[in-house]
């Protein structure tokens, strides 16, 4: 009997087993290790799917907002029965300089009906929701276990996991590790080179509990409306973003921050995230709410440039530990690639072990170029770095503050100045050469155009 334990550094080493315990295990029973394992159960493969928490959600931190169109794959009328706080029909973008702020307010009811664009869910509901999917299809949850090292043969090929349970080894035809940020699986494998803290962000959050009308009156909505407000600015100086999502008699908000920039600045994220819900435009929303939750998590920022390897030798790799969340400023989607990229590591997984053969790392990438996963991934992949610049992060923010501030100023008894010097004024006070906007405006419009 062996000692439970945490994550181990290296692999292990063992013989090939004659017969395997499942097809396939797969590590994480979050979105993605869900639609993993859900696919491959649907496909009728044995699956065991091997979470370290007591139940799925209950270790997972996010901000609040999944967007479900994937879902349609999987599970088809998902928007009935998909625990929901609020559908999202109102999304704005807020940019704050000192205590100035401009914001750009969206809001479309075609997101109040099916099918829907986005909603927020706590994740221990959502979580569990969907491992409970994956069960009803046949798929072995085993919870409050740890998967320490992979298992693996001289020859390198991946059989199975090492669980902190006693005599907990379990073995598989094909491993998917869906074991989020840090993916220890993925680091024993050889799949994270470069690991690099530029490439990644601390997110923090507070869930804040409102009377359900006093948050409809705040935000403007009804009924099971919601609102998304995605922040530039407000990070006291840190490069990162903040956000703000209502749920139904709780708001969450909250801060992503770059690591290198936190360190530099020696400031704690909780006294950042104090000041934003100072500021003159967060302050009115949040105001007289009590903290009922505090919790904190990485975030792989880095986008398509700092994506491991995907797998190899009876492994793959899906989700977070895939770095394939987008935080590039207006967007920060996780679960949704969380979700595509486990459904088509399932997919791929499942049509390998139907002909016999190991997982197919190349048909998993392809089923991923073909999607948005990939495909967002490859067009946005400028995106991290410019969100994150200096330029972005303060210059930008103060001359369209400046701009606003500029034009909406009654300074009777003189005449309205002209927009170019405006232009030229704002630019001058926030240090942006006229040059270098032209260039980064191209680069924003290449990425997201
Ligand atoms: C503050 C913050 C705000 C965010 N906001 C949003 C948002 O609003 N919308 C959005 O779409 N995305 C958001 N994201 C990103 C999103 O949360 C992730 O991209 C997403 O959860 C990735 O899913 P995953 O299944 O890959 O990993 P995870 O959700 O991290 O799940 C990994 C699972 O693996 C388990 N696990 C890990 N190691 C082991 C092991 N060795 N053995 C067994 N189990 C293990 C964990 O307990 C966990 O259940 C946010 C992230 C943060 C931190």
């Amino acid at each position: 009997m062996r000692d439970r334990a945490g994550p181990a550094a290296e692999a292990v080493t063992v013989r090939r087993p004659e017969a395997a315990d499942f097809d396939a295990v797969v590590v994480g029973a979050g979105p993605a290790g869900s639609a993993a394992a859900l696919e491959l159960a649907r496909a009728g493969h044995s699956v065991a799917l091997v979470e370290r928490g007591p139940f799925p959600g209950s270790k997972n931190v996010y901000g609040g907002v999944v967007y479900g169109r994937i879902l349609d794959e999987l599970i088809p009328d998902w928007y009935e029965r998909m625990p929901v706080q609020r559908w999202i029909t109102r999304r704005q973008t807020m940019l704050l300089s000192g205590d100035r702020s401009l914001t750009v307010d969206f809001r479309s009811q075609n997101w109040g009906r099916a099918p829907y664009n986005g909603a927020t869910t706590y994740r221990a509901e959502f979580d569990s929701w969907l491992a409970g999917h994956a069960r009803a299809a046949g798929a072995v949850l085993v919870p409050s276990t740890v998967a320490t090292a992979l298992l693996r043969t001289a020859d390198g090929q991946v059989v199975g996991v090492r669980t902190d349970r006693p005599d907990g080894d379990l073995t598989a035809r094909v491993v998917i590790a869906c074991d989020g940020v840090n993916s220890f699986l993925g680091k024993q494998a050889g799949l994270h080179p470069d690991e690099q803290a530029a490439h990644t962000t601390l997110g923090v959050k507070e869930t804040l509990a409102l009377p359900r009308e006093t948050i409809e009156e705040r935000f403007g909505v009804t009924g099971t409306d919601g609102v998304d407000i995605e922040i530039l600015g407000g990070t006291s100086g840190v490069p990162g973003g903040g956000f703000l999502y209502t749920n139904r008699d709780t708001v969450s908000v909250g801060l992503v921050l770059g690591l290198p920039g936190l360190a530099k600045a020696g400031l704690r994220p909780e006294e950042i995230l104090a000041e934003l819900k100072q500021h003159p435009s967060v302050r009115p929303l949040v105001r007289g709410a009590e903290v009922v939750e505090y919790s904190a998590h990485l975030i792989p920022e880095g986008g398509y440039r700092s994506m491991p390897r995907l797998g190899g030798n009876g492994l793959l790799l899906a989700g977070d530990s895939a770095a394939m969340c987008l935080a590039a400023g207006i967007w920060l989607e996780g679960v949704n690639f969380a979700l595509g990229s486990g459904m088509y590591a399932g997919r791929a997984a499942a049509n390998g072990l139907r002909s016999g053969g190991p997982a197919v790392l190349g048909e998993y990438r392809r089923l991923l170029e073909k999607s948005f996963v990939l495909a967002d991934h490859k067009k946005l992949r400028d995106a991290p770095g410019l969100v994150l610049s200096e330029r972005v992060q303060h210059r930008y923010p103060g001359l369209v503050c400046d701009l606003a501030e500029g034009m909406f100023t009654v300074d009777n008894p003189r005449p309205k100045p002209g927009l170019r010097r405006l232009l030229r004024r704002a630019a001058r006070h926030n240090g942006v050469r006229m040059r270098e906007l032209a260039r980064d405006a191209l680069t924003g419009l290449r990425s997201f155009g």
